[in-house]
Formats: C-alpha cells, structure tokens, sequence
C-alpha cells in the first residue's frame, strides 16, 4: 500500500492540503487566473493570447502533476517490470490541447477561457511545437508515449533536451532557408530537477589491476566530466490517471569545473569556455533523416544521454534491493534505432567494473534487457563509428566492444566452423579503413529481439542486413511491429467533427481506445445522411487548410479541388521529384487540351511540405523545383483554378494537424524496398483520405486490411528493384518515357526559370542511373493519377470507399502496436490506478 509507509499524521496533513486538481469551470478559472497574476505577474490590463495561454498551460500543468507523482507512487510501490523507450528524437508537438482532451477537460477549459474573453483555438495555437525530432521515428516514439500511458503501462521515455530542435523551415525565394528554432524561452510542460544529476565521463583512459581472486579488472579514469541535468515533461493518458514521464537530459559543466583561477586571473572569457562546451552536448538536434554522419559530437550525445538514463534506470532498480538477476525481469529497454545501441555497452559497463559480476552473468542480463527497433535498411543510414574516434573518447567501451565481438565470433565459430567469410561478414569491426564500429550489429547481438517496423520491411531486414544473424541465432529473434498511430491526436484532436460524427454513430467514443470499433461504420457507406455530413466536413476541413495556404503563401486555392498531399522529409527515396514531374506533366497536358477537355477535368491543387536537411543539396533542389514551377503555374491565367502548386512552409506535427483531415488523396511513392513503414500513410487514411502509393513500407498491410479497390497502387516492386538498377548502370537499351522525356525537355528549356538550377537533378535521373527509379515508375504513376482523377468524379463512389477505408483502419492504432511490444518482446503488464 502506498500510503501505509508514512506515520499517520504526517498523512493526514499532506492529504488535507493535497490539490485534486480543477474539475469544474469555476475551478478552472480561479487556476489559471492565479497563474496570470502571480505566477506571469500579469493583470486582466495586459493579458494578451500568449498570456491567456501560459495561464492555462500552467493551470493543466498543475494537474497532470499530481497525476503524475501519484502515478509514480503506484508505480514504485507496485515494484513491477517498467519500460524505458530510448530514442533520440521525440516530435511531440504542442502539449495543451493533447492534455485538454486526455484529461477529458477541454469544454471547461473552452467556457472558462470564454469567461476571461478568449477564443480556446486562438490561445491553443499560441503553443511552440516540442520539435525534438526530424519525422517518422521520432513522432513514432511521441506516438507510443502517449500509447502507454492509455494503455496503463509503466514506462519512461528518455531523451534529450536539446536547446534547438529542428530547425524552422523559411522558404525565400523558392529556396528552403533554415532559422535556428529556440523553443525553450518559456516551455510551461517541462519540470527542472536539479536535484537529479548525473556526472558523465568522456575521453580519459582505461587501467588494468588486479581485482580480487587475482582476476584482471579494468577502471575508466581521468578524461572529463560533464554534468546531465534532467527536465520531466509529464505524459497524460487518455482517460485514465496514468501520467508517465519523459525525461530530458540538459548538460551543463560538472560542479567542480569552472575555473576559479583563471576567474579570479580576470580571464573572464576562457573561465566559462568549459562551460559553454560542455552545454554544446545538448544544444542541438542533428537535422538528418536516415542519414549517418558520423561527427564526434553526435557520439557525445549518444553516450551523454545513454549514460544518464542507465543510471537513472539502474538507481532505481537499486532501491528495490533485488538481486543483479532479476533486473530482466524489473527492466525492459526498448532502443529506438541504433542510436541508444551504446545503452547496451554502458550497461555491461557498470555489471562488470563497477558492480563486479563475472562477464558472462552480466551479458545475459544485458541481453535480456534490450531490444532493437530497426527503421532503416538502406546502407547511408547504418550508423557506424570510427573505431579511433570510439577510442578516443569512449576507450572502456570500445574495449568491452571488442570483448563482446571476440565472444560472439567465437560462438559463430563453434556454429559455422569452416565459414571464414561469414566471420567477417558479421564482425561488429568492420574492417576498413579506418575500422568501423558497425553499430546494427552490436545492437542485434545485444538485444533479445530485434523487429522492423512492418511486414515488408521486416521480410527484408531478415533477408538484407540481418540475414547471416538469422542463420546464427534461428528466426525467432526476429520479429515484426508494425507501425501504428494514436488515434487520440491523429483523428479525435486533428479532426474533432469527424470524431464526433464516428462517435454518433457508433455510441460513443469507446472507438478512442479500441480502434477495431471503427469496423461498425462500414454498414453507413451507403448511407446518403451520413455521407453528406462526412462529406461536409471533409470540405469543412480543406477550407480550413485552404485559408491557412490563402495567409501563408497568398495564392487562392480552391477548397472544391481535388487537394493532393504530400508532406513528409524531403527525401530523394521518397520521390518528391517523381510527384512533381508528374505535375509538370499534368501541365503541360492542361496547356494542350481544347477548352471542353479541360471541362471534363477536376481541378487539382497539389500542395507539398517538408524539411530538407540542410546539408542535403538534391533535396532542397527537389524544393527549389516544387516552388518554381508553382511561381509559373499559379500566375498561368489560362490554367486558372485546374492546377494550383503550393508548397507549405514548415512542416511540422502542428501543420500537420491541419493538412492530414483535408486530403482527398495522399502520396506514399517510395522507390520500393526503401521506405520502412511510414505513418502519415495510416494518419491520412484514417482521416478520410486516399492515397496513392507504392508497394512499399505499411502501404502494403494498408491494402490488406482496407482492400485493393480503395488504395491506388502502381509502380515497381521490392523484388524488382535490385535488377532495375542493375539494367540503368549496365544495361545498353535505355530510353526514357515519351512523356517524361516532354517533361524534361520543358525544364530543361526554361520553363521554370534558369534551367541550370536544375541539371543535376534531371541527370541523376537520365544520365546517372536513376537510383531511385523514377524513370521506370513514372508512366504507371501517371496513369494511376488518371484513375484518381476519374475515380474522384464519382463522388458518392469516392465516399463510400473513404468511409469503408476509415471503418477498416483499426489495426493501425499505435495501441495495438505498443500491445505487440508489450507482450512479444517487453514482458511487461499494465498497472491500472484503482
Ligand atoms: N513529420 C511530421 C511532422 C509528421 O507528423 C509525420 C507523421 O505524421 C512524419 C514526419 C512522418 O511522415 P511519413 O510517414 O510520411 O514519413
């Protein structure tokens, strides 16, 4: 029992003046003027929108903490498995109206702001995004916090706080201009524990001595010492008092570090450099997606933020006073990628030199720890780090690195005693020059299961990447997730009609929490009352995103247009420049039509988002192309409202709040065999769109469940890509699409503005072997645009398969996902508040 470990009085006290929390409107008013007066030092003279909303920001922060401290309470006393989720990026976005609607709040919250003379939208919108990630992996792992917490699950997400998140995107001139995003000036959410520190250790060497029955031991000493500070943003469940926690870690000079004496020598400026380099670890996010780097102070983060979270997690396990054995059965840690894969090393770290277990007790409980997400198979995205660098400013680590290599080599040499190559070939060294720490490796020999992220990909990685580890440790270890979203942010608060009008019909929003129950709207597709109102707000929705284009970019679209969406990273594997090719050579088609073809056309409005990394030259040239050719085509007058290109600046979770309800159709065009799951795929469907896509990533498991006829699929398989490549680089007949070719041949003669600008993107297509295989995807995809543009001419047909799309999205909720984890791979059960 939580309560019966503090003497009666001292209870008693701390119960009386313990808040509940505001419940009513009253209540909730009298919070949030307390925290305008005192808390801002503002009066009802100059509270502004901004104002309004650190009121109530502060006023909901409240509440979720004493959820949160009662949660961590239970939690503690339950002594029950917990789960930790290390990723490196968490894209949270804005916390207020996720919190509103979590803690069931939002209608107070809405006539309390009235009361006060607020619109509840316009104060919500005050809110900076929490943009700690670049895309997919990271508004995953946002996606599987707030999964947990519904789900009443024990976890922690760790992370780390970085100063800058991902940049803002400003497009000047058609060009991606990146502005730092300094997001922490006033952040209502997060709690400074300044009391939980942690000294983290970098560079320095490693000494041998004798410990005690004469074994040899190893001590990491001198290098330098930087201080982890930990900041907790508390994580609301969505109808339940579970509020879990993700903690960031800010760092900063260790304590003993400043130099009085060069102080107190009036060197003012060199005293705190140590200062300014040691916050340097968390100053920013690195802006790449899929793409590995390798720069020294990325491993820094990795370690600073590894070292800092086992230390926490094994601090707690400590208290429990359990034996080392049973940390597997009171610890899962999940790694987002392989970025955490250092975790696994610092873990064997602190078991065999500071705890003093043999190695072999302490590798089965590290291994039994850990598991592995993989998110990528494409080889520039495989982290890997030079074994020099390793030694320089990790050197215990990359000892125990090659400890743990040497043992697993040994053990594929008993299996495979006469395959020299396959030693090789799985090595976690790699033997180059110089070496390589190949970072997949050691996170799959360190982990007890490893899965990809949907079935295709998983397929792959066990044929790819991981295809010998199979042959080593047998096919169970491999296993596969597949993806999945909250519906919570991604229908009930992105779209709250069509919530409401599910919820009509089916009850109740029971939906929210089971989203297998959406199967039942499937009887009202061809109901014509339903269909108008969810017809109704679809065009609600575009026009929403319509007035948002209007004030962003000035051009007029119009909300009756067929709006087709592809906002995600700029990537060249996710084919942004196939989609404008296309529309290039939708163009140039509209520019040759007699005026009663064009009657027959539904208007289109194409409209792109996304960042580019800014050291990712195809990419913001892919950008430079979207913008230029939307400066000729929406000043065509003879093209009028047909086509409209318009490219959103600043993607982020936010935007994306905004853009996902008010598609028509999606596009998910990866090169085959690239794109690993995706998510905006399912958040775009299950918000009554559809989309067009490759056979690729969940697209695939989309199709299964929601039926062929209801996703537009074209374009090359996975099977066919390595051979496709193959005929570009050494093939002798190769001749371009008549109608890519035209597209080409406009670039190229100025359509668009300079042509120069633009060359080598035509050529990594034409001349360079088309890596991507644009060239061979690009007439089918034309023509499966085609069939959108006559399958949206139907509109009642159009609505029935979105309506029977929606009622069939259930498997992709991110609670069926962290259930799979839960049970498959963390062995953990849920802890239910009473
Ligand atoms: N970026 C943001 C801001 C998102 O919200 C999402 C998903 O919704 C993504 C990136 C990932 O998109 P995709 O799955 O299309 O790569």
């Amino acid at each position: 029992n939580v309560e019966s470990s503090i003497p009666e009085p001292q209870r008693d006290a701390w119960k009386k003046h313990t808040k509940k929390g505001f419940t009513t409107k009253d209540e909730f008013e009298d919070e949030t003027v307390r925290h305008i007066e005192t808390t801002l030092a503002r009066s009802l003279f100059n509270c502004d929108e901004l104002a309004a909303y650190s009121g109530t920001a502060l006023a909901f922060r409240d509440r979720l903490i004493v959820e949160w401290n009662k949660t961590q309470q239970r939690q503690t006393f339950a002594d029950q498995k917990r789960v930790y989720y290390l990723s490196l990026e968490f894209l949270m976005g804005r916390a207020l109206d996720n919190a509103m609607l979590n803690v069931g709040l939002k209608d107070v919250a809405k006539d309390g702001l009235k009361d006060l003379g607020f619109r509840i939208e316009d104060v919500i919108s005050q809110e900076h995004d929490a943009a700690l990630g670049n895309g997919g992996l990271g508004r995953l792992a946002a996606c599987f916090l707030d999964s947990l917490a519904t789900m009443n699950y024990p976890a922690w997400g760790y992370a780390l706080r970085y100063r800058y998140g991902i940049f803002k995107q400003q497009i000047i001139d058609g060009y991606q201009v990146e502005i730092p995003d300094y997001w922490l000036d006033f952040n209502p959410w997060e709690f400074p524990r300044h009391d939980v520190t942690v000294e983290i250790q970098f560079y320095g060497w490693v000494r041998k001595y004798q410990g005690e029955n004469g074994k040899t031991k190893a001590s990491w000493e001198g290098g330098e010492i930087v201080e982890a500070v930990a900041y907790d943003a508390p994580i609301p469940g969505y109808k339940t008092a579970t509020t879990n926690n993700l903690r960031l870690w800010s760092s900063k000079a260790a304590s003993g570090e400043f130099d009085f004496q060069k102080f107190n020598n009036g060197e003012y400026e060199s005293s705190v450099g140590d200062q300014q380099r040691a916050e340097t670890i968390s100053a920013v996010l690195y802006p790449n997606d899929n793409l590995d780097r390798g720069k020294e102070l990325r491993l820094k983060q990795q370690y600073f933020w590894c070292a800092a979270s086992l230390y926490d997690i094994v601090r707690r396990f400590k208290k429990s006073e359990k034996a080392w054995s049973a940390f597997p059965d009171m610890v899962a840690i999940q790694l987002n990628d392989t970025h955490p894969t250092l975790a696994i090393v610092e873990l064997q770290r602190i078991l065999i030199d500071i705890e003093a277990l043999e190695w072999d007790e302490a590798w089965t409980i590290v291994t039994n720890t850990f598991g592995y997400t993989n998110h990528t198979v494409m080889p520039e995205a495989l982290e890997k780090w030079s074994v020099p660098l390793m030694q320089n400013l990790l050197p215990r680590h990359l000892q125990i690195i090659y400890d743990i290599n040497m043992n697993f080599l040994q053990m594929v040499e008993r299996k495979f005693p006469k395959d020299r190559e396959m030693l090789s070939r799985v090595s976690i060294i790699e033997e180059s020059q110089p070496k390589m720490v190949r970072m997949a490796y050691l996170a799959t020999i360190g982990s007890h299961k490893v899965n990809g992220v949907a079935e295709l990909h998983s397929d792959l990685i066990r044929t790819t990447v991981f295809r010998d580890f199979v042959s080593i440790y047998g096919p169970d270890k491999f296993t596969n997730v597949t993806n999945g979203i909250t519906p919570r942010r991604w229908l009930h608060q992105a779209n709250p009609r069509l919530s409401e009008l599910i919820a009509s019909k089916l009850g109740g929003y029971e939906f929210l929490t089971d989203l297998t129950l959406l199967n039942k709207l499937e009887q009202f597709a061809d109901d014509k009352e339903f269909k108008k109102e969810w017809q109704e707000i679809k065009y609600a929705n575009k026009v929403r995103l319509a007035q948002h284009i209007g004030n962003t970019t000035g051009i007029s679209v119009n909300p009756k247009a067929l709006f087709d969406i592809q906002v995600k990273r700029i990537h060249e594997y996710k084919r942004q420049q196939l989609n404008i090719l296309g529309v290039i050579h939708r163009y140039l088609t509209i520019k040759a039509m007699s005026p009663e073809e064009r009657k027959k056309l539904a208007p289109r409005v194409s409209i792109f988002g996304g960042k580019a990394a800014p050291g990712y030259w195809m990419a913001k040239t892919v950008i430079h192309l979207v913008c230029s050719v939307g400066e000729v085509v929406n000043h065509d007058k003879d093209i009028g409202d047909l086509l409209k290109v318009i490219y959103i600046e600043d993607y982020n979770v936010s935007k994306a709040e905004i853009i996902t309800p008010a598609s028509d159709i999606s596009e998910h065009i990866s090169t085959a065999g690239t794109e690993a799951s995706g998510t905006s795929n399912m958040k775009f469907v299950l918000n009554g769109g559809l989309i067009i896509g490759t056979c690729d990533g969940a697209n695939i498991e989309i199709t299964r469940e929601i039926g062929e006829s209801n996703i537009f699929l074209f374009g090359n398989l996975a099977e066919d890509v390595e051979d496709l490549r193959h005929a570009h680089t050494y093939g002798n007949s190769f001749t371009l699409d008549p109608d890519l070719s035209r597209v080409f041949t406009a670039i190229r003669s100025g359509t668009f503005g300079d042509a120069a600008r633009f060359n080598a993107l035509c050529n990594s297509i034409v001349d360079h072997g088309d890596y991507y295989l644009v060239s061979d995807d690009f007439s089918s995809y034309v023509k499966t645009q085609e069939l959108v543009d006559e399958a949206y001419k139907d509109q009642e047909e159009w609505v029935a398969k979105c309506i029977q799309s929606v009622s069939r999205m259930g498997f992709f909720s991110s609670d069926r996902c962290i259930q799979e984890y839960a049970d498959m791979i963390w062995n953990v059960e849920p802890l239910v508040p009473q």
